[in-house]
């Protein structure tokens, strides 16, 4: 049964006992034999606004991994064989249950993310799309057809569901990241082991109860919780893995499994991993929206997206403009405990501080408030923006952001493709030419202009550079999760 959730997001949760467990072939399972409390095969669910923990995660082990994926292969004959209009219905109901439930999901992931309900809810709304759209998408297919030039032979594309997957998602946007995968898998007839992030566990917990409710076959979707190291990197390397891994994370991760899997070139690989992603605020921009958009872009979900614009460029002409109302208008509008949640975990909290705390010994000028106001053992970070800190390549991930002026197209165009990520950048400017000239230019995979976060589950959704290989969406996911065949038949 759910889990009743706690009133509201920041309150008695440490009464709950959660033990979650795996599941597999249709049935929540135990995941060890010698599972006590205290074994180290759990680790603490904690809320990272308290520091209390309200259950338990299990290591699932490499046998309970391989366990799973028996499972999903022995059904993956009947699911990928299942038509299309069926598997509609199902993954319609599958929308209709989180929908149906929205507050309890929306509330479990505040209470286990750190992020606001605000938040939280608009991840639930989205996570409801990505089952609804590809629920509907795999019912307009079409099929390539042609008669080879000067013959009497017709030729054909013919897809089928690519096999079993391995889908392992971050602990920054717990449920919408993780059903992003399962949703197209599902809806193409491939078969899956999942393993969200040990950190957040909870509302995938959650969703086995939904898809057992909707009555998606046994085996069709699998659940298995544990580490990176002993259960995820069992998951990735198994042989029994036959259709890819789709895989969101980091880009150190992204690179271990790109090794683990080297030689099992049958193995589709979609890796979406880090991002360190530049603003530009041209000088001919209307100064408030730009303010607002470039802020949005910084500091939602505690900058703890991968979409986060957290390089900041300003044309020189308006940058004192722009840092004073930036400044004012982040310290009106990101309050910490309404808008500006906190961050995942301690640990994650000591290394967005460790970075603070750089920038600060290098000299940085903080325009909001400054590190020396961060106190252990503290996880709500209010926003902050060191202009010096530029240097870093690395991705904080968290509600920290820097400025830095330009002067022209080229030098912004520059400094923006500076860096090893290439995942998203937002471009701020009223001239039309210029949106076509700079956007083409800019090593993103998505490049929002006078916007942010907009998605449109078709488009294609992936980074350049070290942020990732391969891309995600309406067709993009039908190439993962399907193999394609030429049939060439003589009329
Ligand atoms: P992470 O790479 O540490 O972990 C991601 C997942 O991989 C977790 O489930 C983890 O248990 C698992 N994992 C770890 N080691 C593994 C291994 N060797 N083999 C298999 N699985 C393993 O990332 P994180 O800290 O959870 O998430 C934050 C990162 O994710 C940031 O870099 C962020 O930019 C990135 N991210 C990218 C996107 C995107 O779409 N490009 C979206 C969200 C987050």
């Amino acid at each position: 049964a759910f889990i009743a959730s706690p009133r509201h997001a920041s309150g008695d949760e440490s009464r709950y006992k959660i033990r979650m467990q795996n599941y597999v072939g249709g049935s929540f399972t135990t995941t060890s034999t010698t599972d006590t409390p205290s074994s180290p095969q759990y680790i603490d669910a904690i809320n990272p606004k308290t520091g209390r923990a309200f259950g338990q995660v299990p290591i699932s082990s490499a046998d309970q991994v391989e366990q799973a994926l028996r499972t999903a292969t022995d059904a993956f004959g009947a699911w990928s064989t299942t038509p299309a209009a069926a598997r509609s219905k199902l993954l319609q109901r599958v929308a209709g249950l989180i929908q149906e439930h929205r507050e309890l999901f929306a509330v479990w992931e505040s209470i286990d993310q750190g992020k606001t309900l605000e938040r939280a809810r608009v991840e639930v709304d989205r996570a409801v799309s990505n089952f609804s759209y590809f629920s509907t998408f795999i019912l307009h297919q079409q099929t390539a057809a042609r008669v080879v030039d000067g013959s009497n032979i017709l030729t054909y594309e013919h897809r089928s569901p690519a096999g079993v997957f391995a889908l392992i998602s971050p602990w920054n946007m717990p449920l919408y990241l993780l059903t992003w995968k399962m949703a197209p898998c599902l809806a193409f007839g491939c078969t899956a082991v999942a393993k969200p992030s040990e950190i957040t566990s909870m509302t995938a917990f959650l969703l086995c109860e939904v898809f057992r409710r909707a009555g998606l076959p046994a085996g069709a979707m699998n659940v298995v919780f544990g580490d990176g190291a002993t259960t995820g990197s069992a998951l990735v390397r198994s042989p029994l893995v036959r259709g890819g891994v789709s895989f969101t994370g980091g880009t150190a991760t992204g690179i271990q499994i790109r090794r683990d899997t080297a030689d099992q070139i049958y193995k589709h690989l979609s890796l979406e991993l880090g991002g360190k992603n530049p603003t530009l605020v041209f000088g001919d921009v209307e100064l408030d929206r730009a303010v607002a958009t470039a802020a949005m872009a910084a500091f939602e979900n505690q900058g703890e997206i991968c979409l986060c614009g957290s390089r900041i460029y300003v044309q020189s002409s308006i940058y004192n403009d722009f840092v004073a109302a930036f400044t004012a208008y982040v310290e009106a509008n990101y309050k910490c405990g309404e808008r500006v949640g906190a961050v995942v975990s301690h640990q994650h909290y000591t290394k967005i501080r460790s970075y603070l705390l750089l920038a600060q010994s290098e000299g940085a000028t903080f325009f909001t408030s400054s590190p020396s106001s961060l106190s252990s053992p503290d996880t709500i970070i209010p926003p902050r923006t060191p202009p010096t800190a530029t240097g870093s390549p690395h991705e904080i991930f968290g509600p920290v952001a820097t400025i830095s002026k330009f002067d022209t197209e080229d030098e912004a165009v520059r400094l923006a493709n500076d860096n090893p990520n290439g995942l998203a950048a937002v471009l701020l400017t009223r001239d039309g030419g210029r949106m076509r000239r700079v956007g083409e230019r800019l090593e993103a995979g998505l490049v929002w202009v006078n916007c942010w976060l907009v998605r449109e589950l078709g488009t294609p959704f992936g980074g350049m550079k070290s942020s990732g290989t391969g891309r995600e969406g309406g067709e993009y996911s039908r190439d993962v999760f399907t193999h394609v065949r030429t049939l060439h038949m003589p009329l």
